[in-house]
């Protein structure tokens, strides 16, 4: 869904917005997506090039969030990765395995915790990289979304990887990997459902821009572990994770003018930053690692973009 038709169909037609969310179940591509020709850092809507789209987005993120009634990851989550391509290397690996193993507990992720299901029962500020698979590049280097769910579900089939409705499955593509619904040019990653084997299960697709799209995808040198790719990589998967977390079925959490999800309320906005010894900024400590990551929305005590709560 182009951006420009998601504006006609609000336009047209509030409830349709909602109807098209609940039913397409994957996010707007378009909201994770930094329009080309913007630097590094904060999106900064009071210079985008394009005044009607950055009026747009201002508009889309005064909005706040509301609850539709469906399901929220309320058990603690896990995180199982799928290595796709062969040109993975230790440390990228090792950056993002780090962000998994410690992005539960932190403040940072304690933000999800403002957010409930029907029954008032709250996230959890629990998350644990239960696992990782690698796929050396099976379908190729051009995968459409339908190749992307079969990667997940011929790792559960194959017994690589548990078959768990608790977790969110990431297919993190190498830098020679690219998905052809739009990555680069619509989104940066995306996170969706379905129904397998009986279960419902979460995942998501992470691309590596490193050497596709830096400046769209937001892959700066230095980085903060000089790992540009895979330091990219970290703020886009915290942005699925947290929005299949608090939407993991596109109808929970969500605005409903504009169909945003918590992530895509504070895309490319980073707050404060400080600066390494390397250069890079960073904004965020896991473990004994620096990363910049966008922030999340926070639904207490006001709804904002925020860094932490409380
Ligand atoms: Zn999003």
């Amino acid at each position: 869904m182009t951006f420009s038709r998601k504006l006609t169909m609000l336009a047209a037609c509030l409830a349709c917005v909602t109807a098209a969310h609940a039913g397409a179940i994957k996010e707007d591509k378009d909201s994770l997506f930094k329009p080309t020709g913007k630097g590094w850092g904060e999106l900064d809507l009071d210079s985008m090039s394009h005044p009607e789209r950055a009026a747009t987005l201002k508009a889309q993120r005064s909005a706040n969030l509301t609850y539709q009634g469906g399901p929220v990851m309320v058990a603690p989550t896990k995180v199982y990765y799928i290595w796709y391509g062969s040109a993975w290397d230790s440390a990228s690996q090792n950056v993002l395995n780090n962000i998994a193993s410690h992005i539960g507990g932190s403040p940072y992720f304690n933000i999800n915790t403002t957010y409930y299901n029907a029954s008032n029962t709250h996230v959890v500020n629990q998350v644990t990289l239960a696992g990782s698979t690698s796929n050396a590049g099976t379908l190729g280097s051009k995968l459409t979304d339908a190749n992307i769910q079969t990667v997940v579900t011929s790792a559960i089939s194959s017994g690589a990887l548990p078959l768990d409705s608790n977790a969110v499955y990431f297919v993190m593509t190498d830098k020679n990997t690219t998905a052809t619904s739009g990555f680069c040019t619509q989104y940066c990653g995306w996170h969706t459902n379905t129904n397998f084997n009986g279960q419902n299960i979460k995942y998501a697709f992470v691309g590596n821009p490193e050497t596709q799209c830096a400046s769209a995808c937001g892959a700066t040198s230095p980085s903060p572990n000089n790992t540009p790719g895979a330091d990219a990589m970290a703020s886009i998967f915290s942005h699925e994770l947290e929005e299949a977390v608090t939407d993991p079925d596109g109808n929970a959490w969500y605005s409903t003018q504009s169909g945003m999800e918590n992530g895509d309320k504070c895309a490319w906005n980073f707050g404060t930053t400080a600066t390494a010894s390397n250069g890079a900024k960073y904004n965020q400590t896991f473990g004994t690692m620096k990363y910049l990551i966008q922030q999340n929305w926070v639904l207490q005590p006001s709804q904002a973009c925020a860094q932490h709560y409380p």
